[in-house]
């Protein structure tokens, strides 16, 4: 039987109309929230994602700060613009497009953006609180991630979660948030021996790897939640993710497609995350709570 579809963009849109109803609400008392932009040089895939990013904080009600700075701009340059955005009250979240051209280091200029506005969840402050359980902005693709599993009615306690790939951005924070709603978890990457014997044990399977039909049909458990936030290029052009769809589908019990899954998610959530920041500022939302210890 093929496996029931986790429709990305339909819940993205959910998403992104309870968001439109909190940006009314703060417009009530007069607070527009603001996400900065900052994109430098002149990558065709980044210009496509800077402008769906843009697009969506329109539709949203977030007004966008948008700034296109030429590949030649030097480290100084960028970090005094990162730091400028810091200090200005209408932006409550910075994003910079990555990756930066080659002679630019993202690290310093990730680390440069006050944490309170890191939107994108990659600033050493925000990997650590997720880490400790209490995180102040959740990185944006494994946030979707978590609210697509959500949205399937997908009870992780006790459930083994395997996440291939072990990035900053995407592996490591989505096997944090796993690990936070109890499932069991195991990360792989491009050294683990046997990644199929590990993932045909996985009742919850996230590809990120960025390796076009890496997920074939043999590697899946029947019956398990495959998410796949890999995206890739067919010889011929079309965006195709990790997981050989067609035949996984028919073995799993949910799964998501690329594209349609985890991108307009990735997207939903980044707003989220920069309604949150404004509501944080505005007073009308809580600093994220103390630690809980898990046993
Ligand atoms: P990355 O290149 O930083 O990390 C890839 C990870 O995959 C590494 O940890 C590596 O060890 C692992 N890996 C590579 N080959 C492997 C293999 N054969 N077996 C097991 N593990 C292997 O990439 P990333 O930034 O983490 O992104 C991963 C993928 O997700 C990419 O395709 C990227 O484009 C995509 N992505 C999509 C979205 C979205 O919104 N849809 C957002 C972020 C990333």
């Amino acid at each position: 039987m093929s496996a029931r579809l986790i429709d990305g963009k339909a819940l993205a849109a959910q998403v992104r109309a309870g968001l439109a109803q909190r940006v009314a609400a703060l417009a009530a008392r007069g607070v527009r929230p603001g996400l900065a932009v900052l994109l430098v040089g002149d990558d065709p895939a980044s210009a496509v994602y800077v402008r769906n990013k843009i697009k969506a904080c329109e539709e949203t009600g977030i007004r966008s700060f948008f700034a296109h700075l030429p590949a030649s701009t030097t480290q100084a340059e960028l970090l005094a613009r990162v730091r400028a955005l810091n200090d200005d009250a209408a932006v409550h979240g910075i994003l910079v497009q990555l990756p930066l051209p080659a002679h630019l280091d993202a690290q310093q200029v990730v680390d440069a953006i006050a944490f309170e506005k890191d939107v994108d969840g990659l600033h050493p402050t925000n990997a650590g609180l997720t880490l400790a359980g209490r995180p102040h902005f959740r990185s944006c693709t494994p946030y979707g991630v978590m609210t697509m599993l959500d949205s399937i009615g997908c009870a992780l306690a006790g459930k083994h979660a395997v996440v291939i790939g072990r990035s900053n951005m995407v592996g490591k924070p989505m096997a944090m948030l796993l690990l936070a709603a109890d499932a069991t978890v195991t990360i792989c990457h491009s050294r683990t021996r046997d990644l199929a014997a590990i993932t045909r044990q996985a009742d919850v399977l996230i590809a990120a790897a960025g390796k076009r039909n890496l997920v074939t049909a043999d590697m899946v458990k029947p019956g398990a939640v495959v998410i796949d936030v890999g995206t890739n290029r067919t010889p011929d052009g079309r965006l195709t993710g990790d997981v050989d769809f067609a035949a996984v589908r028919e073995v799993a019990g949910a799964i998501s497609p690329v594209p349609g899954g985890v991108g307009p998610m990735t997207i939903a959530m980044l707003l989220a995350n920069t309604v949150e920041a404004a509501e944080r500022s505005a007073g009308l939302a809580p600093m994220p709570g103390a630690s809980q210890p898990r046993a």
